[in-house]
């Protein structure tokens, strides 16, 4: 099987997985984007991924996502930064990405805010919400209880614009408890920022807990793509 058959595949059976999870869910499926994460797979994956008609593809590094968004940059793709930032890198990421899912302090707001004005472009913003239990070790993501400052730093930035939230499951639990969680979240949040009404949730695991739980976006790498090298 060539790679490009593999790829067709492993897309056709995650747009089954969504299409289906929709349904369970009484959604519509044009409610929910794909976002194939192609982090460790080269940039001739992410030709074949545009060639069968995806239009989103996510990143969680900063120097391969910058190198292999410049490799692609004539297939027009939107890409989305969905790894943890360093504030000295924000700036950066602002000039390719179209979309930073991983904002989580606002710390990152001005360097985000200044690559995105220079770039000339404006850069969606998504706030990534910790699922974890207050005081876990390597919690990734803003307390709850910080997400209106951080909202409001980011809707007064120039260049960035507010869509909502993302979030990761927290390993060892139920994916389905922790997206009810979420869900949650995200009725407060929309309550003040009714515009900000993007919600980027599931993997390839858990997909359709996320999509149950009002997910609009998923990012899914390795049911699409196959393993992932373990390193590079
Ligand atoms: C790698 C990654 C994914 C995709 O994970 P899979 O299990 O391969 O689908 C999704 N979200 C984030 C934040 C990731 O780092």
């Amino acid at each position: 099987m060539s790679r490009a058959d593999e790829v067709r595949t492993g897309l056709e059976q995650v747009r089954r997985r969504i299409a289906a999870a929709c349904t369970a869910a009484g959604r519509d499926p044009d409610e929910v984007s794909l976002v194939v994460v192609t982090k460790f797979f080269p940039a001739a994956d992410v030709r074949i991924l545009a060639d069968l008609g995806v239009t989103d593809v996510g990143e969680n590094r900063h120097q391969e996502a910058e190198a292999k968004a410049a490799e692609c940059a004539d297939l027009g793709l939107v890409w989305h930064f969905i790894g943890g930032l360093q504030s000295n890198k924000a700036a950066a990421v602002a000039r390719y990405a179209h979309v930073v899912e991983s904002v989580d302090r606002p710390k990152l707001v001005g360097p985000l805010s200044r690559g995105a004005t220079e770039a000339g472009h404006e850069v969606e913003v998504l706030l990534q919400v910790s699922l974890d239990p207050p005081g876990a070790v390597n919690r990734s993501g803003a307390a709850p209880d910080s997400l209106a400052d951080l909202a409001d730093a980011v809707a007064a930035a120039d260049g960035l614009r507010l869509r909502g939230l993302m979030a990761v499951a927290p390993l060892g639990e139920d994916p389905a408890t922790a997206f009810a969680r979420l869900a949650r979240v995200r009725s407060e949040f929309l309550q003040v920022h009714p515009e900000a009404t993007a919600l980027s949730a599931g993997m390839s695991g858990d997909l359709e807990h996320a999509i149950a739980h009002g997910a609009t976006h998923v990012r899914v790498g390795s049911a699409v793509l196959g393993p992932r090298p373990a390193v590079k």
